[in-house]
């Protein structure tokens, strides 16, 4: 059996009365691709900002596995959990429009590893820095684009800047956050290509999204929420099966 990279344990978190996240708990097996789907408003959101550190639970708890060990997660800061090895793309791509493609590396690849940098100091690490930028604009299929400012980009590419930004800290998990959201077909299924690329260099990746099919075609596993807590989990086949599951969505 495969091991877990990341534990969500019993995770709570509430607004007022309503429950955002209601006793959430799953795994993600490493080296998977997991898919987490719900209707709007099931706490897919609120759970990825509890994962990646921008939100603190109520109750429960987050648990990163390193080499067997693991590691609590929950209520570290966000720069702690980036360097232990996760990170994360936005449903609004985190840009900054008046850079270029390229400059936009420079600047997450520089706040990744500065400390190394900063010690070395010399004409070598900068170069590469600009080495490590072009490999991930070339994984990202951006290649060709390095010296067009990002806010020039199209809603898609610049969706693909942010995960190649999310990559420059060299995670162990990726959490994606609708990376297909807005996209024409074509564009959906370059993201897909893209998704199953990472993966295939060995990381795993959480993926909140809408289109179930990008998600049960590209999932191994598949968590779907409904106002807060997990109503199915397991393979895409059992949960586009799962009578809970088609009520949520469908009204079945
Ligand atoms: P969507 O698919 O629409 O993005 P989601 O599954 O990501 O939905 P969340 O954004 O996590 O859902 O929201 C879950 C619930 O918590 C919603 O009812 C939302 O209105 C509420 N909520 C989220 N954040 C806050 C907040 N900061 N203050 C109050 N309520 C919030």
């Amino acid at each position: 059996m495969t091991r877990a990279i990341l534990e969500v344990r019993n995770v709570w978190k509430r607004y007022g009365k309503l429950a955002a996240v209601a006793g959430a708990s799953f795994t993600v097996e490493e080296g998977s691709i997991v898919g987490l789907i719900g209707p709007n408003g099931a706490g897919k959101t609120t759970l990825l900002d509890i994962i990646s550190g921008v939100t603190r639970p109520d109750e429960g708890r987050i648990i990163f596995y390193r080499d067997g060990e693991g590691i609590d997660l929950t209520g570290r800061p966000i720069p702690e959990i980036t360097r232990l090895g996760v990170a994360r793309a936005f449903q609004i791509p985190n840009v900054f429009d008046g850079l270029t493609v390229l400059d936009n590396m420079r600047a997450a690849l520089f706040a990744s590893h500065r400390i190394y940098y900063k010690a070395t100091k010399s004409y070598k690490a900068y170069h590469r820095i600009d080495e490590e930028a072009h490999r991930l604009l070339r994984l990202v299929g951006l290649s060709g684009k390095e010296d067009a400012p990002a806010g020039g980009l199209s809603h898609g590419e610049r969706k693909l800047l942010d995960i190649a930004i999310a990559l420059a800290s060299r995670p162990r998990l990726l959490l994606l956050d609708e990376p297909t959201a807005g996209l024409s077909a074509v564009e959906k299924n370059t993201v897909v290509d893209i998704v199953r690329r990472l993966n295939s260099e060995g990381i795993t990746i959480l993926v909140v999204e809408h289109d179930l099919d990008v998600v049960f075609g590209v999932s191994r596993k598949v968590v779907a929420m409904h106002e807060g807590r997990v109503i199915a989990e397991g393979s895409p086949s059992e949960v586009r099966e799962n009578p809970q599951l088609r009520i949520a969505y469908f009204g079945e």
